[in-house]
């Protein structure tokens, strides 16, 4: 049995119905009870004004019946708008309120519940609103800039080429075995739950408890026969410091899928070492491209041509990827039907190529002589952090938005290698005598922080400085701040060390 995306519809194959389709901490689902349980969903979302093109909030961590929200409301054809646990009540509400969404899916509790917006200045509407934009498959928040969220729009026809491209080009096998552990709010996890939906595979749930390293997640993996490992290379790196994470302890993996960020040449090296039956395929492309825009597969002579820095290879199947003044851009029929609500972006980042949607990624990009693509880091201030796309400007949005209403700026501390190692913020004060200066944010500035922010976006530490300083285009140089910081270390440890 699969799901059929162009149908929307489960259909059968001669793959059996009773072999499992999502495996969850608490319980697994056949592909018949998936169908069973799908379909009741969609009895219960109905009664509660979910219809097609009404988008419907799926806010949870992990559960079986996450996967069972997602695939009733491809049956639906209401677009699902998934939000893992990480992220606080408000950036739900804020998220409803941009959608005009008056209930949500809640997972952990397999129940439909109502917005309490009672004090926010406005009533939650009665009835869910159909989205302008027709036949989204989801909408996927990101961070964004004003502070924010924007809501990535991906349509039906964008998930199918997804699917397509995955069983032509990636090799997983009839039914491939996929871990998931990347929230669904992530759009990584796309792969596994439109490569698990069309292929008749399964999918296994990793929580966030349940993902570090060590014996017990190793075990769960090989006990599923796990096939498809995809995450950022953050995580597949975390998990290099248990030496059992090898070939022999999981000998039905035999593919690496990677998305999100650089995957770093060393650790490509030592997954070959210790997984030598597997394959590695570096994708890239952001959530706006349907989770990827381009592949290669990192053997081994792609690491003796690349000792530095890895290609992100060729544009996938159906679409085109380029280089417009040093910029890498997407065009095909998986580029976003656009921002919601957000027509300002859609006109500065959206164009069109030969009738196809295109997209400015913000990338910066090059090509080889053999039309090898590259990605080279951002134009803007968007970073990431363990694989999490975070725009720097929310945080300052944010720390403006708390009590005492400072004026800050969030600066990246980044690796030798280029790679974000945690965030910080300097905190204008404007006094002469830094070392006399207080802060003007309230002491638990973390706690009141964390009603808007998920945890990984909260800075590690403030640190007062009197002016924030600017680069010659009057914007924040965030560049001078993290050199600051870290020359500050390295005075301190001098001294330290010189004692
Ligand atoms: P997201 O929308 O969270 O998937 O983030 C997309 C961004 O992550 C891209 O615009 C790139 O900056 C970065 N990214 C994704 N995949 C890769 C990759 N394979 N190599 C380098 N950077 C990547």
């Amino acid at each position: 049995m699969h799901f059929d995306l162009a149908q929307s519809r489960f259909v059968q194959t001669d793959l059996r119905p009773d072999a499992p389709a999502v495996v969850a901490a608490e319980r697994t689902l056949s592909w018949r009870e998936l169908q069973q349980a799908a379909l009741a969903w969609c009895d219960a979302a109905i009664a509660h004004g979910i219809a097609r093109d009404v988008p419907v909030i799926v806010r949870g961590h992990k559960e079986a019946d996450f996967f069972v929200a997602m695939t009733g409301a491809l049956m639906l054809g209401a677009p699902f708008v998934p939000i893992d646990t990480v992220y606080p009540d408000e950036r739900m509400r804020r998220i409803a309120r941009a959608l005009g969404a008056s209930v949500y899916f809640d997972a952990r509790r397999a129940s439909f519940d109502r917005f309490d917006w009672a004090g926010e200045g406005e009533p939650a509407p009665d009835r869910a609103q159909a989205l302008r934009e027709k036949n989204l498959a989801y909408v996927l928040f990101t961070s964004g800039t004003t502070g924010e969220p924007k809501g990535v729009q991906i349509g039906r026809e964008s998930v199918q080429s997804l699917a397509e491209w995955m069983a032509a080009d990636f090799g997983l096998g009839a039914a491939p075995v996929f871990l998931n552990q990347a929230p669904f709010s992530f759009d990584l996890s796309m792969y596994e739950v439109f490569g698990t939906l069309s292929s008749g595979g399964a999918i296994v749930m990793m929580s966030r408890a349940a993902s570090l390293p060590g014996a017990a997640f190793i075990d769960k993996l090989a006990l599923a026969r796990v096939s498809a490992w995809v995450s950022t290379p953050s995580f597949a790196q975390q998990q290099l410091l248990d030496p059992r994470f090898a070939q022999a302890a999981l000998p039905a993996l035999n593919t690496f899928l990677f998305c999100g960020e650089m995957l770093p040449v060393s650790l490509a090296r030592r997954l070959r070492a210790r997984f030598p039956g597997a394959r590695i395929i570096n994708t890239y492309g952001p959530t706006e491209a349907t989770v990827a825009a381009t592949w290669i597969v990192v053997d081994d002579a792609v690491l003796a041509a690349h000792p530095e820095r890895l290609p992100i290879g060729f544009a996938r199947r159906g679409g085109e990827v380029f280089v417009e003044g040093g910029e890498l851009c997407i065009a095909g029929p998986y580029v976003m039907r656009g921002y919601l609500n957000r027509a300002d972006l859609n006109a500065t980042r959206m164009f069109s190529r030969e009738g196809e949607r295109a997209f400015r990624t913000g990338d910066v990009g090059s090509v080889d002589a053999d039309g090898l693509l590259f990605c080279h880091g951002r134009i803007d201030d968007q970073v990431k952090l363990h694989g999490y796309r975070i725009e720097l400007a929310e945080i300052d949005a944010a720390l403006a938005a708390m009590p005492g209403g400072v004026h800050a700026a969030a600066v990246p501390l980044r690796r030798t290698d280029g790679t974000v190692a945690r965030i910080v913020a300097f905190v204008e004060t404007g006094a002469n005598d830094l070392r006399g200066a207080q802060l003007a944010l309230p002491g638990d500035w973390r706690v009141r922080l964390g009603e808007r922010l998920p945890p990984y976006m909260i800075p590690s530490e403030l640190i007062p400085c009197r002016m924030l300083p600017l680069t010659v285009n009057a914007k924040i140089d965030r560049a001078r701040l993290a050199d600051d910081y870290l020359h500050s270390m390295t005075d301190t440890l001098v001294r330290s060390h010189g004692r």
